[in-house]
């Protein structure tokens, strides 16, 4: 049975005390049932720290790391500084990324080897623009991601979340058998069957159970509704 996985991207929000205020309500709302899931809290770089300390058995992500170990690159961070802050995951390629930062598929791919060489378990977010799912392309362009994003990367330690980008932040979910149609179909695509795949998109405490209920999507990638303790509580809590 793949390994089910429930993770909070924070992004831009939080300071450390937010941070610390956050774990204090959310680590006791945890019920025991929930030990053998993985739960991942992707904070800010400056929160890493203070959930790593805090976190108890949740493990913490960062949001992005360099292709490069070190060397003249203003802003950004290399995985071994990420490392030494306990961190264990790091999402590469969030759609966000793509599009603010000029991200592409050859620099997402250079953060993931770079990740990978360092122990580093990387979250490889892919999906589809509301344009590209009107033409009828949203599998062609989920496997051309997948393609260029993945070369030379080892897929045993890997992590795909399909975030449909229509989807993000707006409230509108995709339906659960839709979202676990393109779930399986990167699953197949990558050839890999013990890959955990995620669902990101509007993921929210009215239709986790749903979500997890589907036989492709191993867990999910939370963005506003990790931001609060009560309402991440209830989706790591996820009925099943
Ligand atoms: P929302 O859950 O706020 O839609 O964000 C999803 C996301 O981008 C997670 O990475």
């Amino acid at each position: 049975m793949r390994r089910k996985v429930l993770a909070g991207n924070w992004k831009m929000y939080k300071t450390r005390g937010e941070a610390h205020a956050f774990l204090e309500a959310f680590v006791p709302l945890i019920s025991p049932g929930a030990e053998n899931r993985e739960v991942i809290l992707c904070g800010p770089f400056t929160c890493l720290d203070v959930l790593n300390a805090q976190a108890g058995p949740y493990a913490v992500g960062a949001q992005n790391v360099h292709w490069a170990d070190h060397g003249a690159y203003t802003g950004e961070i290399a995985p071994q500084m990420l490392v030494e802050l306990g961190v264990r995951y790091v999402i590469v390629g969030h759609s966000e990324r793509r599009e603010y930062f000029n991200e592409t598929d050859s620099t997402v791919n250079r953060r993931l080897n770079n990740a990978q060489d360092h122990d580093l378990l990387p979250i490889l977010c892919v999906g589809e623009t509301e344009s590209v799912r009107k033409d009828g392309m949203t599998e062609a362009h989920i496997r051309s991601q997948l393609d260029r994003d993945l070369e030379l990367v080892d897929l045993r330690r890997l992590i795909i979340a399909y975030e449909p980008i229509w989807a993000i932040g707006t409230g509108k979910t995709c339906e659960a058998n839709e979202a676990n149609r393109v779930c399986a179909m990167i699953r197949k695509h990558v050839n890999f069957e013990g890959v955990p795949i995620l669902y990101g998109g509007s993921v929210k405490p009215e239709n986790i159970d749903e979500l997890m209920a589907q036989s492709d999507i191993d867990g999910v990638l939370v963005g506003g509704a990790s931001l609060e303790a009560k309402s991440f509580a209830r989706i790591v809590n996820f009925e099943s």
